[in-house]
Parts: structure tokens; C-alpha cells; sequence
């Protein structure tokens, strides 16, 4: 990577971890209690390391198979690096995941759940669960209807076992987030889960005044996709 490259990346990390400390004072939270989710998804592994080099530790990638392209490498350099699965899981990689994620955002259906049950009593790893709440009831989108949220928790954490930590949502995009956000962060507090996942390059400020304590950033630290993955 160019200095140049390099330079602007780190300078991006900065801005907006600067950006999120202020959002968080200004709503009396502690800038510490919100980590920042670094989505590399579409980029190589030489422009994780560039964040991995300024301090970043925390990655979120959509797809397994991406995933497995470059972070076992990173995660052998990095030993504290927390890697995210933060897009939709299919159970025939629930395998895979479990093996490489820290933290699966993305919980949504009985069957996976199932499945992810099995495969961490399996192999003794437990990556955290977020579930994934479909807050707008978008058809086309994934995450389980609010309506149908909190027996779905019950049943991952009472009768599959998951270690059920939080809940994540991508909120429609013509809508204003900080209501999605906010429904979010009570059906969190609601079912006693203390991690909520939201807000974005485009929002990820309005996230954290409403309680975030993730939140999924990319365009904003690495710049424009080529691809929409
Ligand atoms: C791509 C993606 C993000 C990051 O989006 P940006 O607008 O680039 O910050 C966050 N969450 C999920 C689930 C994503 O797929």
C-alpha cells in the first residue's frame, strides 16, 4: 500500500472514532462503551491492515467465503483481532462461521439457530449471538419480525443454548433510522440483552445517541465500494 493510502485510512479511523466519542459525551455515555465495527467487506487484506497498524481490532464481514479469503492470516498476525459475521448465514456455512467468527450479528431463523447450536456443542466454540431484527418488516430483507422477536430469543437462549448477547437491524433506507434504532434499543432492553448493533457510515451518530454499543462503519473508513456486496 502507498503511504498515501495508508495515510488516508488512518486519518478516516480517526475522524470517525473522534465523531462517535463526541456523539456518545453528548448523550452522557461513555465514549468506551461503543466499538466500532471496521466492515472491510469487498476489500483486501492490505487495507485491513492498514487499520489493524493504527490500532483497529474489530472487522465486520457479510460473507463467509470473503472472509475466509483474508482474516485467518490477519488473525494469526493479530491475536486480539474480534471478527464480525454481520450479513446473511446459510446453514450449510454455519460450519465455517463458528470457526472463524467471534461475534455472528445475523441469528435470524429457527433452523440456523438449530444448526449453530450443534455445530458450537461440536467444536466447543461459542461465538456470540446478535440476533438480527427485521424492524422496517421489509420483505425482501433479512431478521425476524419484531412481533416474533422475543420468543425467538427465549427459544435460542433457553432451548438451543446460544450464547445470546444482543441484537442488530439495518433499518430501510428511506426512512428515518433513529426510529428504527430506538425500537431496537428497547426490544434489547426489553429481552435483558446488553449489545445493540446499528447505525452505519450514514447514521452511525444517530446510532449512538440512541444506544448503540456497536456500530457497523465502511464506506466511511475505507471509502467507496466497486462492488455492492
Ligand atoms: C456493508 C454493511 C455495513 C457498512 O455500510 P457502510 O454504509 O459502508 O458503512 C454495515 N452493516 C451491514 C450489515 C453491511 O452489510
Amino acid at each position: 500500500m502507498s503511504e498515501a493510502t495508508d495515510r488516508q485510512s488512518t486519518d478516516r479511523l480517526a475522524e470517525v472514532l473522534r465523531r462517535i466519542a463526541e456523539a456518545a459525551r453528548a448523550a452522557g455515555r461513555d465514549p468506551a462503551s461503543v466499538t466500532l465495527v471496521a466492515v472491510s467487506k469487498t476489500h483486501g487484506a492490505d487495507r485491513v491492515r492498514e487499520l489493524l497498524q493504527a490500532g483497529q481490532r474489530v472487522f465486520g464481514e457479510n460473507r463467509v467465503q470473503e472472509a475466509e479469503g483474508k482474516f485467518p492470516a490477519l488473525k494469526a498476525e493479530y491475536a486480539d483481532l474480534q471478527l464480525h459475521l454481520i450479513g446473511p448465514l446459510q446453514t450449510n456455512k454455519a460450519r465455517d462461521a463458528v470457526a472463524l467468527f467471534d461475534v455472528i450479528e445475523s441469528v435470524d431463523r429457527e433452523r440456523l439457530a438449530v444448526t449453530l447450536a450443534k455445530e458450537m456443542e461440536r467444536t466447543g466454540r461459542r461465538p456470540d449471538c446478535y440476533i438480527q431484527v427485521n424492524t422496517g418488516e421489509e420483505p425482501q430483507k433479512a431478521g425476524v419480525l419484531p412481533k416474533d422477536l422475543d420468543a425467538f430469543v427465549a427459544s435460542c437462549r433457553d432451548v438451543h443454548k446460544l450464547p445470546v448477547v444482543g441484537l442488530m437491524c439495518i433499518p430501510p433506507v428511506d426512512e428515518e433510522p433513529a426510529l428504527h434504532f430506538g425500537l431496537l434499543a428497547k426490544m434489547a432492553a426489553r429481552n435483558g440483552l446488553l449489545k445493540v448493533s446499528m447505525g452505519m457510515s450514514a447514521d452511525y451518530e444517530t446510532a449512538v445517541r440512541m444506544g448503540a454499543t456497536h456500530v457497523r462503519v465502511g464506506t466511511a473508513l475505507f471509502g467507496q465500494r466497486e462492488t455492492h456486496a
